[in-house]
């Protein structure tokens, strides 16, 4: 058995820092330069291994490059099982990211070896198979995400953040067990299911119609857990954020990990939400997410 499996993308985060976000034709010089692990699939595989207690397997392509050897370590480092991840002849999907001094950010995704992720092999299939938790986003053909969600077996549960933000098909609502969003993504499906605005109360209820469980999450403000009808406030734990990126996977990582430990879904949100409350505090989105025994500590 595999407690959490994650099925998505991993990329390499290039971060420069830079004083402004330039403009088209200009060149600048960065003040700082940084790697780091990336890609929601692989941020929510080491927040979901880092919960601790849960065995976790991410699936997902890598090219045969220096970037995908580095990820390959550090995800296994922080206890992913990567032995089903596929060798991709694209190179390692890798993200561009410029983050100017007040903050803003540029980022350019090359989606490389998690664009070539078009279908599932018979190994990757078995773990998913073997999973409690199915969790996945959409930095990934939705039909691999669709045919991942197919091959769970019954009972286990499909936990889909649906970021970035696209429409979902009839087959994917259909396979849903959690939807977790950020306001903008919820808002977004509540349009493309024919909302009159972007307004969240009434995005909530249109979205809690379509799937039994409902996570939206708010930022600063916590989460809104929306299940049977009832919902709850999951408030946010007060810090000061250095750097949001990653937080969302952060959360929702651990909660797929809280899941396969039998919590119930406002009481795993609890923990996703201290968890990413420790990692926006913290520069980098893998290098962020922190471990069981920190998140513990705090949620105590
Ligand atoms: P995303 O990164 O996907 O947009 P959110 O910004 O909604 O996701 O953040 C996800 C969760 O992370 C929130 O529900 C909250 O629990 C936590 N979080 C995000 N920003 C902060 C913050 N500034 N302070 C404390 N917790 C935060």
């Amino acid at each position: 058995m595999m407690g959490v499996v994650v099925v998505g993308s991993a990329n390499m985060d290039v971060v420069a820092r830079v004083p402004r976000i330039p403009g088209p034709g200009e060149t600048l010089l960065a003040r700082s330069f940084s790697r780091g692990g990336g890609g929601k699939g692989a941020n929510q595989a080491v927040a979901a291994a880092r919960a601790g207690g849960v065995e976790t397997a991410f699936v997902g392509a890598l090219g045969s490059d220096g970037d995908g050897q580095s990820l390959r370590e550090s995800l296994t480092g922080s206890g992913v099982d990567m032995s089903v991840v596929a060798q991709s002849g694209e190179p390692t999907g890798t993200a561009l990211i410029s983050v100017a001094d007040d903050g803003e950010n540029a980022i350019v995704v090359v989606g490389g070896a998690n664009a070539d992720f078009t279908a599932l092999d018979a190994r990757q299939q078995q773990v998913i198979g073997a999973a409690d938790v199915l969790l996945a986003q959409l930095e990934i053909d939705a039909d691999v995400v669709l045919a991942a969600a197919q091959a769970r077996r019954e009972g286990a549960v499909f936990v889909l953040n649906a970021a970035p933000s696209q429409p979902l098909s009839e087959a994917m609502w259909a396979q849903l067990d959690v939807l977790v969003v950020n306001e903008h993504e919820a808002a977004d499906l509540a349009v493309a299911l024919g909302a009159p605005d972007r307004e969240l109360d009434g995005a909530v209820d249109l979205l809690a119609g379509r799937v039994g469980s409902l996570v939206v999450t708010l930022g600063g403000e916590g989460s809104l857990v929306v299940e049977g009808g009832e919902r709850t406030r999951v408030p946010a734990v007060p810090v000061t954020p250095v750097d949001t990126t990653g937080a969302g996977d952060t959360f929702v990582g651990v909660l797929g990990a809280r899941l396969a430990l039998g919590d119930s879904l406002v009481e795993a949100a609890r923990w996703g939400s201290v968890a990413a409350a420790l990692a926006v505090q913290r520069p980098g989105a893998q290098d962020g997410v922190p471990s069981a025994a920190e998140v513990r500590t705090a949620y105590t």
